[in-house]
């Protein structure tokens, strides 16, 4: 069977760098980059029938963000919505949200964000956030709420 060249193609979130000096079986191994940041080597079929489309977190982050759901929509999620209804977010950060960050995990190097807010020029972070909306309205409101005199958290 003639090789089909899968270099610089993308599935789902990973994609193919080059192939790899070696095959499993008959199985083309292609060296992959996934959106997260790790670089994993997964066989070309599995790509193209759409079985393989991230290095394994994907489907790691969905089973933490289910368990997570689980438990802040009995603890967190009523409280901070009906605190922050009226909070709209500013569209002007790289992650779309006012005093909100991405971050890698040092060790599994996974996306995350973290609030921060600077009171008395001294920065504080709340960190550990799955998507930036939690970051903003679980964090930096949170922080906003601490930190901030009431009524005074324009411009901080
Ligand atoms: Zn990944």
């Amino acid at each position: 069977m003639r090789l089909v060249d899968l270099t610089d193609k993308r599935f789902g979130m990973l994609k193919v760098l080059k192939r790899a000096d070696y095959n499993k079986g008959k199985n083309v191994v292609w060296v992959c980059q996934c959106d997260c940041g790790n670089v994993v080597d997964k066989v070309g079929n599995y790509l193209k029938t759409g079985d393989t489309q991230s290095c394994g977190c994907y489907k790691k982050r969905n089973e933490q963000t289910n368990l997570r759901d689980q438990y802040d929509a009995k603890r967190v999620d009523g409280v901070a919505k009906q605190l922050f209804k009226d909070k709209v977010p500013r569209k002007d950060s790289s992650t779309g949200f006012r005093g909100v960050s991405k971050y890698y995990t040092r060790k599994s190097k996974e996306l995350r964000y973290r609030a921060w807010i600077t009171v008395a020029g001294e920065r504080k972070y709340k960190s550990g956030f799955l998507t930036a909306e939690d970051a903003y309205y679980k964090g930096r409101l949170w922080l906003e709420q601490k930190y901030l005199p009431k009524g005074d958290n324009t411009n901080a």
